[in-house]
């Protein structure tokens, strides 16, 4: 029987940015993250801010950035060059702008921004967010509109997780206030994994296999779009 060689596998030549919401630093530096910059279509919003945290103390920044490092060590696996916002916990911001300045002077071919939710114990579930409009125009928006729905197909098989119970439609949703999705001019996307007040979701969260299934779920989805051809 044949197989797929290693060659066939390979994605080398794309690349694609993944952004760990927020930053260890961020809450003791409230002055620098609540600098105001742009966020497209002449508005402004605040540079960062410190995210959430489970009930336990769990950060939510460090739950971004444990995902997106193994979202990373699997899409090296096929090649792909990655390259992440920030790199450590022990840092502020990059601001909103930057981590979608990232992705566009890198001319990604995909961009994810990796959060956790925090809402109140009842919802759960996952959400694949897009820009209402990006600063990339229609045809931007159009392919990452096709990220998102590779995505929200592979959470929802591998991820453990359901489609968002308490916000958005069946675990999608569309915003104009996320400065990072609407600065974009590549395909670009924002998960909010889990809820992580709820305690299903924080259970699998915390968890290193938990973790390891979502990180499979948004690797999976990406290279489902990398190699769609759509
Ligand atoms: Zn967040």
């Amino acid at each position: 029987m044949a197989t797929a060689s290693a060659d066939s596998l390979s994605l080398a030549g794309k690349t694609v940015v993944i952004d760990p919401g927020h930053n260890g630093g961020n809450a003791s530096h409230a002055a620098e993250i609540a600098r105001l910059v742009p966020m497209g279509f002449g508005q402004t919003k605040t540079c960062d801010t410190t995210g959430t945290n489970a009930d336990d103390g769990y950060p939510e920044y460090q739950f971004n950035l444990q995902v997106s490092l193994l979202v990373q060590q699997l899409l090296q696996q096929r090649r792909i060059t990655v390259i992440l916002t920030r790199t450590n916990d022990d840092g502020v911001g990059p601001c909103v702008d930057q981590r979608a300045a990232i992705g566009n002077n890198a001319h990604a071919d995909a961009a994810v921004s990796i959060h956790g939710d925090g809402y109140d114990t009842g919802g759960h579930g996952f959400q694949i967010i897009q820009a209402a409009r990006s600063v990339g125009g229609s045809a931007n928006d159009a392919r990452s509109n096709a990220l998102a729905h590779a995505l929200h197909a592979t959470f929802l098989t591998e991820s453990g997780l359901t489609p968002a119970t308490y916000i958005g439609t069946e675990g999608y949703e569309s915003r104009s206030d996320l400065a990072g999705l609407n600065l974009s001019t590549v395909p670009k996307i924002l998960v909010e994994c889990g809820n992580m007040k709820n305690l299903g979701d924080i259970a699998l969260m915390e968890s290193s296999a938990g973790r390891s299934r979502i990180a499979q779920a948004i690797a999976d989805g990406i290279i489902e779009f990398l190699t769609s051809g759509t």
